[in-house]
């Protein structure tokens, strides 16, 4: 039904072009679906629409709106399992794991919308101000942006387009989405449950197509009033130069450390490393890339990890059984069997894995890295960690902190001060205790420090930082 389409304006649309593209799988080649590629004459039809669709909706009530994504919700739920299908096909990610992703989705969608519906204020005390009365009342009010344009990565379709679509429609902005190139089908059909569910034209506009020459159109429109993107640090430096005044979120790289001391349960966190490092085949922002540890408990960690990681059944996406599919593309996977050679060449030791066929690239552990290597500077984005020592609390808080990133960190003790310490004292925008980075309860605030961004996700932040504050002052007397 979106075969080849865009949605401009509530309707599904040839690009301006004419031109469509396949999609395909990363796992066998095969022909996912096709596409339209949009280009910047589409660019200007859809934030035209999304102009006249902002100016709608801000009037509609939230109780409306959330009537809307109400529905939007229990039809993603109900598709849930063609659009899952779908999602590990175009990405190349187990079944499993695309099932558990869209099964999120509805609730998602329903969070967010009561979010919408939650755009309070605050009375100020104006009369603590010296010279003021009780002759003035000003309070604060919220307001939609506008447009909002929303640009996504491959590697959570589902999930990271909803983190932005959903929470802009609950606070009343009209959306234009620029999905990753790789995985636009999923995004498409999320579109579809909101237009079915009712959404009015113009709110919600999809454009397929390359990410530079649609990204730049976008962005750099003065109609456009706040730009979410989720992707790589090199795309949001060019995207924070290119925008203008305007609101940013910027989701970007990392490369997540998890420390592991002494008195920790060492089987639990090779456990939760050998789920947190290679799910998604690596391919997760806040995946565990660096693991440091004691070196009483370096042998035991790997003792207990390296089987673990071995254990990982690898194999056709589409296979309930399998828990590691593809890369997003060979190129991805040759990228990141490269870099894993190169640690090996300045001295690391491979334990495990690092073969690749076409896609697909074994899991891999890489000992003795060292901290200033790029393996374990450089966002890996592949199922790979690189493990290293630290001495003590002091050195493990500063090598967690060594990189340019500071997306998650997980730390594993159970020294209540020490863990207390590394709360206050490592810089990551999530820091979880005695479990890795790679958690994330849809609800809670998300998003980095330092090179890995600025801004919040996570419903009630992102519907704040999709929405304006103005204030009112209503003067009783001049003066
Ligand atoms: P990417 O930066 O290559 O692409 C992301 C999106 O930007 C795509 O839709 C792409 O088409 C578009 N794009 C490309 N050039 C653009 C331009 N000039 N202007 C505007 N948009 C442009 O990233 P990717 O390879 O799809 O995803 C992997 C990256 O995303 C990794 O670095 C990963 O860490 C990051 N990521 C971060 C988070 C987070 O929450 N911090 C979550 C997921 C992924």
């Amino acid at each position: 039904m979106t075969e080849g389409l865009i949605l401009v304006d509530g309707d599904w649309v040839a690009s301006k072009g004419g031109r469509t593209e396949e999609v395909r799988s990363p796992y066998d080649g095969r022909v996912v679906g096709q596409v339209a590629v949009a280009d910047v004459d589409d660019v200007e039809t859809a934030l035209a629409a999304a102009e006249r669709g902002a100016a709608v909706w801000r009037e509609t009530p939230a109780h409306a709106r959330l009537d809307v994504l109400m529905r939007a919700a229990a039809l993603v739920e109900e598709r849930a399992d063609a659009i899952a299908t779908l999602l590990s096909a175009e990405n190349g990610k187990t079944i499993t794991e695309a099932r558990g992703e869209v099964g999120r989705a509805s609730d998602m969608i329903r969070l967010a919308g009561y979010e919408g519906t939650q755009l309070y204020g605050d009375t100020l005390p104006l009369d603590a101000n010296r010279g003021t009365g009780q002759d003035k009342i000003g309070f604060t009010l919220r307001q939609p942006c506008g447009v909002v344009v929303a640009i996504t990565p491959f590697n959570y379709p589902s999930l990271l387009v909803l983190h932005k679509v959903a929470p802009a429609l609950a606070a009343g902005n009209a959306v234009v989405l620029k999905p990753a190139r790789t995985t636009p089908l999923t995004a498409l059909a999320l579109a579809r449950a909101f237009t079915d569910a009712g959404l009015p034209a113009g709110v919600l506009n999809v454009l397929t197509g390359p990410g530079g020459a649609l990204g730049d159109a976008l962005v750099s429109d003065p109609r456009v009033r706040k730009v979410s993107f989720t992707g790589s640090t090199a795309v949001g430096e060019h995207i924070a130069r290119t925008a203008g005044v305007k609101k940013l979120s910027l989701e970007l790289g990392a490369s997540c450390p998890v420390v592991v001391l002494p008195d920790a349960d060492i089987e639990a966190a090779a456990d939760a490393i050998a789920a947190g490092g290679y799910i998604n085949a690596g391919q997760v922002c806040i995946s565990v890339q660096r693991v440091i540890t004691h070196p009483d408990v370096h042998g035991d960690l790997l003792d207990a990890l390296v089987p673990k990681v071995r254990a990982i059944a690898m194999g056709d996406p589409s296979s309930p059984d399998t828990r590691l599919g593809a890369l997003i593309s060979e190129a991805e996977a040759r990228r990141v069997e490269v870099a894993l050679q190169a640690a090996v060449d300045s001295g690391a030791r491979l334990l495990t894995g690092g073969e690749r066929d076409g896609a697909v690239l074994t899991p891999a552990v890489v000992d003795g890295v060292d901290l200033d290597a790029p393996l374990n500077q450089d966002e890996l984005f592949g199922p790979a960690v690189a493990v290293t020592t630290a001495d003590d609390w002091q050195s493990a808080i500063a090598y967690a902190n060594s990189t340019a990133y500071g997306l998650g960190a997980g730390v594993f003790t159970r020294d209540v001060s020490g863990a207390i310490r590394a709360i206050r004292q490592i810089d990551a925008g999530v820091i979880h205790i005695n479990w890795t980075p790679l958690w994330r309860a849809d609800l809670m605030p998300y998003g980095g420090l330092k090179a890995s961004g600025i801004g919040k996700e996570g419903f009630r932040t992102a519907v704040s930082e999709m929405t304006e504050e103005k204030t009112v002052i209503l003067h009783g007397r001049p003066w």
